[in-house]
C-alpha cells in the first residue's frame, strides 16, 4: 500500500515537472527514470526551496538561475573576461566551464565551445520562443545557465551562451598556465542571443 501510494506520488510529481516549465533531473530517488542507455551520472542532484536559494543568491542570480531570466547583452561581469580559470555554478559551485573553452562570440554573453565535463550540464528543449532553443542547466542543482546553439567554432561547432549571473569565476592560481583562446571563424555572422 505504501509502495503504491509513493509510486503514485512520484508519478504525479514527474507529471507536474513534465507539464511545467521547471525541468527536473532525470534521476529520481529510486533510480534512473529517463535515458537508460547511458551510464548513471556521478552527479548527485541537490534540491532547495526558493526561500533557501534566495538566502544564498542575489536577486539577479535568483532570477536567472531559478526563474530562467536572461541578463542583457554586455551587462554581465564575465562576457569580456579573458583571465584563465574555471567558471562554476553560482548556486552549487559545480565546475561548469573552463576559460580554455571560452571564445569571443560578439554576442555580449560569455560563450564556450564545450563544458568542462559533459556530465556537469544537462540540456532540455526550450519551447518558449520560436524557433525552439536548447536550454543548458546545471546537472547538480538544475540552475538555468543559458542556451546552446550550433554556430560555435570548431571542433565542437557549439556555442554555449551563458549568463554571467549563473557563474562564479575562479581564477587559476598559476597564471602562466594561460592558454590562447580560440577565436571564432564565423565571428562576423550575426548570432542569436539568449
Ligand atoms: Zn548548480
Amino acid at each position: 500500500m505504501c509502495f503504491r501510494r509513493s509510486a503514485a506520488v512520484l508519478a504525479a510529481v514527474w507529471l507536474m515537472g513534465a507539464i511545467g516549465s521547471d525541468v527536473r533531473p532525470a534521476v529520481a530517488a529510486d533510480g534512473p527514470v529517463a535515458d537508460d542507455s547511458k551510464p548513471a551520472s556521478k552527479i548527485v542532484p541537490i534540491y532547495k526551496t526558493d526561500a533557501e536559494w534566495k538566502k544564498l543568491l542575489t536577486p539577479k542570480q535568483f532570477d536567472v538561475t531559478r526563474r530562467k531570466a536572461t541578463e542583457g547583452p554586455h551587462t554581465g561581469k564575465y562576457w569580456h573576461n579573458k583571465r584563465p580559470g574555471t567558471y562554476r555554478c553560482v548556486c552549487c559551485n559545480l565546475e561548469l566551464f573552463s576559460s580554455e573553452a571560452k571564445f569571443d562570440s560578439h554576442t555580449g554573453w560569455p560563450s564556450f565551445c564545450a563544458p568542462s565535463d559533459g556530465d556537469h550540464v544537462k540540456l532540455a528543449p526550450d519551447l518558449s520562443e520560436v524557433p525552439a532553443r536548447t536550454e543548458v542547466l546545471c546537472a547538480r542543482c538544475a540552475a538555468h545557465l543559458g542556451h546552446v546553439f550550433g554556430d560555435g567554432p570548431r571542433p565542437t561547432g557549439l556555442r554555449y551562451c551563458i549568463n554571467s549571473a549563473a557563474l562564479d569565476f575562479q581564477e587559476a592560481k598559476d597564471k602562466t598556465a594561460a592558454h590562447p583562446q580560440p577565436s571564432s571563424p564565423r565571428s562576423s555572422e550575426r548570432r542569436t542571443g539568449q
